[in-house]
């Protein structure tokens, strides 16, 4: 059961956990930068309203199909183009999986597709930046939009999948829609009081992420159903790093009664230092890179007070707190030129069904111990120092950890 005061708690542990470092108040999640300059090789693609993703590809198109280069990826732009290419899969019993992205492809939705591809006969990977789960002062203008990558990436991995015959199916088609395709109403705004068709996950959309980014998970829950509506995929599938997202999704399934399976992929990490990839990674430069692994640092000291028998809020939060403030310590003894500085926004312990606050771990059911923290940008900047993408931005950044049920997790 959760607890009763578990806002409170939530507060108290986020006080305890905020560096002192940061001393000026940070009312935005994200400046707005102007420079849509992306470091990485790719396509500049013009603005959210004329979002028309693909515009730039080299795709081939014969008799009308549109594909892939050099692969026979379809690569759909149209809510009806994706409806005529699902129906007779419907009618020959072939299952379709669909992977929803952003684009700026890594190695994590990477995964999610092969696991796709090994058990479902059809993948369809979704890439639209969708604007309504960016708030007004978010990134929205400078996400990292690297078409040409995404689709080279798309077509090895395809070819990858056709040579691997321990696959059910492969990459069958990209589905690149419009703002105009996805809002056919008129796209409705990213204010919070903002008019339109929305869905509304309530309580858990309103927790942890969703009460730094308001509009947030109501941005991925209605996008997410549009595109279980065209896609009319029998499973979906989504990455464990963005683990309150599928929750959100689970309880939207279930409670539209929608006939999907919810598949979740492990997170995929930097070999190295088990940094979580991520897209918004391109933001922070090397010297950021360096320290941004402290959340992931801060949570793991969590998880090992619970694998050592700690089941209590307090003992498993103070290990994460430990780790938090002595990269703290570490960072200050630095001057400007060489110091990273970060802020906590939270970390939270919370029941793995509704993300609500826990005082203690109930081992029969576990836990899900996950956080976000800014790394703010850097103070002064080094001769020739690259700061990242978009000239190194406040960056937020989450990971999550699972604490195991004892005698393992049920699948
Ligand atoms: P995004 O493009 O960021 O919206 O992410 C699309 C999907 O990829 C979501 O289901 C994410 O949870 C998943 N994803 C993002 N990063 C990772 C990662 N490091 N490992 C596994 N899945 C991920």
């Amino acid at each position: 059961m959760p607890p009763t005061a578990n806002a409170a708690a939530l507060i108290r542990h986020t006080v305890l956990l905020r560096p002192a470092i940061i001393t000026t108040a940070f009312s935005k999640t994200f400046p707005m930068t102007t420079s849509r300059a992306v470091s990485r090789s790719c396509t500049v693609i013009p603005k959210v309203t004329s979002r028309t993703m693909a515009s730039s590809c080299s795709s081939s198109s014969k008799g009308g199909l549109e594909k892939l280069p050099s692969s026979p990826v379809r690569l759909l732009r149209t809510t009806s183009s994706v409806r005529l290419w699902r129906r007779p899969h419907l009618l020959d019993h072939r299952t379709v999986a669909l992977v929803p992205t952003m684009g700026a492809l890594h190695s994590g939705h990477l995964s999610l597709i092969r696991r796709a591809a090994r058990e479902n006969h059809h993948v369809v990977v979704s890439i639209y930046v969708n604007p309504a789960q960016f708030g007004i002062s978010e990134d929205l203008d400078s996400y990292p939009q690297t078409w040409d990558s995404d689709v080279a990436q798309l077509v090895k991995l395809d070819r990858e999948l056709a040579d691997d015959g321990d696959n059910l199916g492969r990459i069958s088609a990209v589905f690149a829609p419009s703002t105009k395709e996805m809002y056919p109403g008129g796209f409705p705004g990213q204010e919070v009081d903002s008019k339109g068709s929305f869905v509304t996950i309530t309580p858990v959309g309103e927790l942890l992420e969703g009460r730094t980014r308001p509009t947030f998970f109501r941005g991925v829950a209605t996008v997410c159903m549009k595109l279980f509506n065209v896609v009319q995929p029998e499973r979906v599938y989504f990455g464990q790093k963005d683990v309150q997202q599928t929750v959100v999704i689970k309880r939207l399934v279930r409670d539209f009664l929608m006939p999907i399976e919810v598949v979740v992929g492990r997170t995929e990490r930097d070999e190295k230092d088990g940094l979580a990839l991520s897209s918004r990674n391109v933001y922070l430069g090397e010297r950021r890179r360096q320290q941004a692994t402290v959340l992931y640092r801060a949570l793991r000291a969590a998880e090992g007070e619970y694998k050592k028998g700690g089941r209590k809020r307090e003992g498993i939060l103070r290990a994460a707190e430990g780790v938090v403030e002595g990269v703290k310590r570490e960072e200050e003894g630095k001057g400007v030129e060489e110091r990273v500085r970060f802020e906590v926004d939270y970390i939270s312990l919370a029941d793995p069904d509704t993300m609500e606050e826990i005082e203690e771990v109930d081992p029969a059911r576990g836990g899900i111990l996950s956080g976000a923290i800014k790394m703010l940008p850097v103070e002064k900047a080094r001769e020739g120092e690259d700061l990242g993408h978009s000239g190194g931005p406040a960056v937020r950044l989450i990971d999550n950890i699972i604490l195991e049920p004892e005698g393992g997790k049920e699948e």
